[in-house]
Order: C-alpha cells, then structure tokens, then sequence
C-alpha cells in the first residue's frame, strides 16, 4: 500500500478527479479526510470508499473559497488526526467566457475557488505539516493553466496561478521536509467537460496525440505517485497527464 496510514485531505473529492483520487488512496490504506460542499455527497463517497478503506473516513464540508469555512475545516481535522500528510488541492471551477463577457462574479468565483482556495489549504496544512515531520502537497491546476487556450483566460490565470504557488512553495518549504508539486491534466472524462458541445468535444479530441478523452483514474495514479516514497526527491514539478496534448 502505497500510502499506508497516512492522514490525507482531498478537497473536491464529490465526483471527477477528486472521486477517483479519495478512491485509489482508500485503496491504498490511507486515512481519509474528503472536502466538498455538499454534505449528502460527501456521505455517499463514504458508504462507496468504506467497502475497501481500512480506515474510517471523514468528511469536511466546506466551501474552499471562504478562508473562515477552511480555517474552521482545518481545526475539525486537526482535533480528528492531530496532524496532515498530504494534501491533494483538487476542487476547482470551470468559468469560460470571452474576455469582454466575462462577469466579476465568474472572476472572484474562479479565482476564489481555484487559486484562494488552494492557497488557504496550503496554509493550514503547511503549519499542521511543520508541526509534524513534513509531508507532501499536490495542487491539481491544468493544461489551460500552461498553454492558455481562447475564452479561457480566467480559468487560465487561476490555473497558471497555482503553478506560481506550486514552485514557490517548493522552494519555502522544502527545508521543512514538505515537497509541493502539482498536476497539469489535458481533456478529462468528468461533469467539468461532459457539458461541451459535441464540435467542440471532438476540437478537443483532435489536439490529443492519444487520440482520446483521459480518465480521472489516470490522473488520481499520478497524483498517487506525488504523494507516495515512489516521488521522495520530486518537488516544484509541474506534470502533464494529457495523453500528449502538449508536448
Ligand atoms: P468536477 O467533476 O466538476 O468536480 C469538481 C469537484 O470540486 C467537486 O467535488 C465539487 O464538489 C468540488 N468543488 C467545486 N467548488 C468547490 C468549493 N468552492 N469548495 C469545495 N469543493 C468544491 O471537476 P473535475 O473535472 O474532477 O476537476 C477537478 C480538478 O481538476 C479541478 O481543479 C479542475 O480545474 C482540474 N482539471 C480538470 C480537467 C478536466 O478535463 N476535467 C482538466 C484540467 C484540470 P461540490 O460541487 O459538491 O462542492
């Protein structure tokens, strides 16, 4: 078991990548924490994961945009696990539109939610990380997030946000044992893209050199591998999982 016992919050784990991740991890011995914003549906990926954890799962409700809500999160896990392994910053939000169509409420959600959110969770879990011996963050930011792509530029500007972050991270916390890496997936087969117009869809496709949509498995193994003794010498990365979108 690649992450034995180790004490790990996955926020955005309801559905998509975050799903896939909170069940391989289960399945890989850790000890659970899942974040969303929606308490039935936290509970339902609990009675899902409890058939092959070993260990019982928690839930945190919380919405990671609002600093109170996540400091609040923080302090139920800390009084649970007295401690945090790792941290896998996966919640997020698609808010496509021109630039000139683009609302301030779709800006401050989407950067509030992708960038403000992992931000404040790298707070807290660098503190509870520092207080342990170290530990490992993994933020999930996007293909978008690299190579920019039209009606995309808020999505964009969070995304290449989190990589900033990311780097900058794994240069401060290093000497505190904490790596803090990130993933970059290309066209994956979730509720974020299954709303595209069947044209679009397959623009998408076009552009993949493996000629197809990824799985949120797939991401969830490399996110798997950031977190695990398999990647101890891995920090400020920044890896690609698109079936050769960008290369
Ligand atoms: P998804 O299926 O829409 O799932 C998003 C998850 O984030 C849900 O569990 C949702 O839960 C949660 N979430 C959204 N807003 C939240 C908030 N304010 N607080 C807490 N949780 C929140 O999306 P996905 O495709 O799995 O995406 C997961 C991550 O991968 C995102 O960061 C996304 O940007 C990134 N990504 C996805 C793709 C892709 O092709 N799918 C490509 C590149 C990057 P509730 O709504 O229940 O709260």
């Amino acid at each position: 078991m690649l992450v034995k016992d180790k004490i790990v919050l996955i926020t955005g784990a309801t559905k998509g990548i975050g799903f896939a991740t909170a069940k391989l991890f289960a399945k890989e011995g850790a000890q659970l924490f899942i974040n969303g914003r929606d308490q039935n549906a936290l509970d339902l990926v609990v009675e899902e994961l409890a058939l092959t954890s070993i260990h019982k799962i928690n839930t945190l409700c919380f919405d990671v945009s609002d600093s109170e809500q996540v400091e609040d999160g923080f302090q139920k896990l800390f009084k649970i696990s007295k401690g945090l392994d790792i941290l896998v910053n996966n919640a997020g939000v698609l808010g496509d539109a021109l630039v000139g169509m683009i609302t301030q409420k779709q800006i401050e959600n989407t950067y509030g939610v992708n960038t403000f959110g992992a931000l404040y969770c790298c707070q807290y879990a660098s503190r509870l990380m520092q207080r342990g011996s170290g530990g490992r963050i993994i933020n999930v930011s996007s293909i978008i997030g690299i190579n920019g792509n039209e009606g995309q530029a808020v999505y964009g500007g969070s995304k290449a946000a989190v990589i900033g972050m990311t780097k900058s991270l794994a240069k401060e916390l290093a000497p505190s044992n904490i790596c803090v890496n990130a993933v970059a997936p290309g066209f994956i087969d979730t509720d974020m893209t299954a709303s595209l117009d069947k044209d679009v869809f397959q623009e998408r496709i076009n552009l993949i050199k493996m000629n197809r949509i990824g799985k949120p498995e797939e991401v969830a193994s490399v996110v798997l591998f950031l977190a695990s003794q398999l990647s101890s010498y891995v920090t400020g990365q920044v890896i690609g999982v698109d079936g050769g979108m960008l290369i």
